[in-house]
């Protein structure tokens, strides 16, 4: 698909909302940290490069944001109206790739937790207590009984 005209414009925007450090990751990092959990960010060496990484847990943290994830019925996701078709083959695309991470996880035996940006932004958000308090029981749970846990 061409699409000369706005490529510059796009992948700025891309630049800045897929930055390292987007606002609701921080919030739960902080959260974390505070609470003494220590672990690493951005592990480029694991599939779909989780966004925190609790070794000691296992357990790998992606936070999702719903627009570039397209987190359906969610009020922050919403197809463009223009260019809906290249819009929807890129975001499905980029929905594949999230399954395949995941799975990709949890076959190499690791426990993973998809955090969507609703949860922790926008008028539905939970408390970010709430929202830690959810992960540590979590972690705390073994393997065999709950491998995947979402948070929206
Ligand atoms: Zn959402």
């Amino acid at each position: 698909m061409v699409d000369i005209h706005d490529k510059k414009t796009r992948s700025r925007n891309m630049s800045a909302i897929k930055s390292t450090d987007s606002k609701p990751e921080k919030l739960l990092r902080k959260a974390l940290f505070a609470k003494g959990y220590r672990f690493r960010k951005n592990v480029k060496t694991l599939p779909g490069t989780p966004d925190i990484v609790l070794a000691k847990y296992r357990t790998c943290i992606l936070v999702h944001g719903c627009f570039w994830h397209m987190h359906e019925n969610c009020h922050l996701f919403k197809l463009p109206s223009t260019r809906k078709e290249f819009w929807k083959a890129k975001l499905l695309e980029n929905r594949s790739r999230d399954m395949t991470a995941q799975s990709e996880l949890l076959a190499q035996g690791w426990k993973v937790i998809i955090v969507w940006e609703c949860s922790l932004k926008g008028k539905n958000k939970l408390s970010l207590l709430d929202v830690t308090e959810r992960l540590e029981e979590f972690l705390t749970v073994p393997r065999v009984h709950a491998r995947a846990l979402e948070i929206r």
